[in-house]
């Protein structure tokens, strides 16, 4: 359980109601980071009295946010005190298109995915058939959904540059897609709230609130598939948006000088530079045959005494990698690079190439506390971060589900 501050961010909260949301929002942190906490242990981590806790988790059992269920029988020390869990009973829809399928998943609010249809496609979905897709698998489980949970919206991650505010997608080279309003379109078809972000901010945020990054405030993560390479950043807590949302795209920084063209419009990006079909063309395997998961390529790269022209493909991407990497070290000071998707693998493969190249070229003071790691393992990484688009602006005030709600 880690401790937050109580302390009001900014001066114009300074009000009994501001600090009451933010005591709201503390609990409800606590509850979705610990799984299981004591109302001893919430008062213990926040100073607050006991009486306080007590009527901030009923409001948060009223809103559905948390459920408080029978004594602990690991604390015996005491008095027994009553087991706080997140809602088990509030969901989000969370949506994720990629090249050959599109996946849809009901998340809970304590992160785990109770339920994921994944929808093969042949070929790469126009935006339009995306719409069509999910709206189908929903209505499939609409009946579910509102007999038996408490449904927050719709988070949708890209594989793409998505606009921040209306979610338009402003380029999803490999999926065929340019300023297309997919959130909008999606909103309007399931008559339910769309958050868009791109896939690598989902990672960031599932990562920092569950996963290898829990608890961690500066964090730089770069996700690599088929469908290209992304990134964001976390910044003393935050996501980094910059004016429209873009702000953090790694994928599209300068790796190597007059490199191949990008869809971008640029050229020698490490999206254009790095790609997962490379590696796939170098294992011998015919283009769509590659591995269906990172796992899968993990193991087919592990193998020991890899083709020397396999081992070449490795090393160069990694080394480009590494050019990324550094600029990320020098520019955002973060404490964890987090590589997903085929790019974890990549790191895995031969974890000193990456960390010598940033011992050796990042400056002192940053590269001195940077970690690079893989992401957490298991397919329902982005699944979880696009459900996390819908919860955090609720985690960060709870009181919004009352004000959705009439
Ligand atoms: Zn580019």
């Amino acid at each position: 359980v880690k401790t937050l501050s109580l302390v009001p961010q900014s001066s114009s909260g300074w009000n009994l109601d501001g600090v009451h949301r933010r005591n709201l929002s503390a609990v409800l942190n606590i509850v979705r980071s610990s799984g299981a906490v004591t109302r001893a242990e919430l008062a213990r981590v926040t100073g607050l009295n006991r009486s306080t806790i007590g009527a901030l988790v009923a409001e948060l059992v009223e809103l559905r946010l948390v459920d408080e269920g029978g004594t602990d029988a690991v604390h015996q020390i005491g008095r027994p005190s009553h087991v706080i869990t997140p809602g088990g009973r509030t969901v989000a829809l969370a949506v994720h298109p990629s090249l050959d399928a599109v996946t849809i998943s009901l998340v809970g609010l304590d992160g785990q995915v109770i339920k994921r249809v994944r929808y093969e496609t042949v070929g790469t979905l126009g935006v339009n058939e995306v719409v069509n897709v999910v709206a189908a698998v929903v209505a499939g489980m609409r009946d579910e959904l509102e007999s038996a949970y408490s449904c927050l919206g719709v988070g949708l991650a890209v594989p793409g540059l998505v606009r921040s505010g209306d979610g338009l997608v402003d380029l999803a080279s490999r999926m065929g897609w340019r300023r297309a309003p997919l959130a909008q379109m999606l909103g309007e078809a399931l008559r339910m709230p769309v958050v868009a972000a791109s896939d690598a901010v989902a990672g960031a945020m599932a990562e920092t609130t569950f996963g290898v990054g829990a608890g961690v405030g500066n964090l730089v993560y770069l996700e690599g598939s088929g469908t290209g390479i992304r990134g964001a950043v976390i910044s003393n807590g935050a996501l980094l948006a910059g004016e429209r949302g873009y702000a953090g795209e790694l994928g599209h920084t300068l790796v190597k000088t007059g490199g191949a063209p990008c869809a971008c419009g640029a050229e020698g990006c490490l999206d254009a530079e790095v790609q997962l079909s490379d590696l796939v063309e170098a294992m011998g395997l015919p283009a769509g045959s590659g591995p269906r998961a990172d796992d899968e390529l993990a193991e087919m790269l592990a193998s020991p005494g890899l083709p020397a022209g396999l081992r070449h493909v490795v090393d160069d991407q990694l080394d480009l990698l590494a050019v990324t990497v550094r600029n990320a070290v020098n520019l955002f000071n973060p404490q964890l690079i987090v590589l997903g998707g085929f790019l974890g693998v990549l790191h895995q493969t031969d974890p000193s190439r990456l960390e010598n190249a940033v011992a050796w070229s990042a400056m002192r003071g940053s590269r001195d506390s940077v970690r690079i790691v893989r992401s957490s393992s298991g397919g329902d990484l982005v699944a979880v971060g696009a459900a996390q688009l819908v919860f955090a602006p609720i985690v960060n005030d709870p009181s919004l589900v009352r004000a959705a709600a009439g």
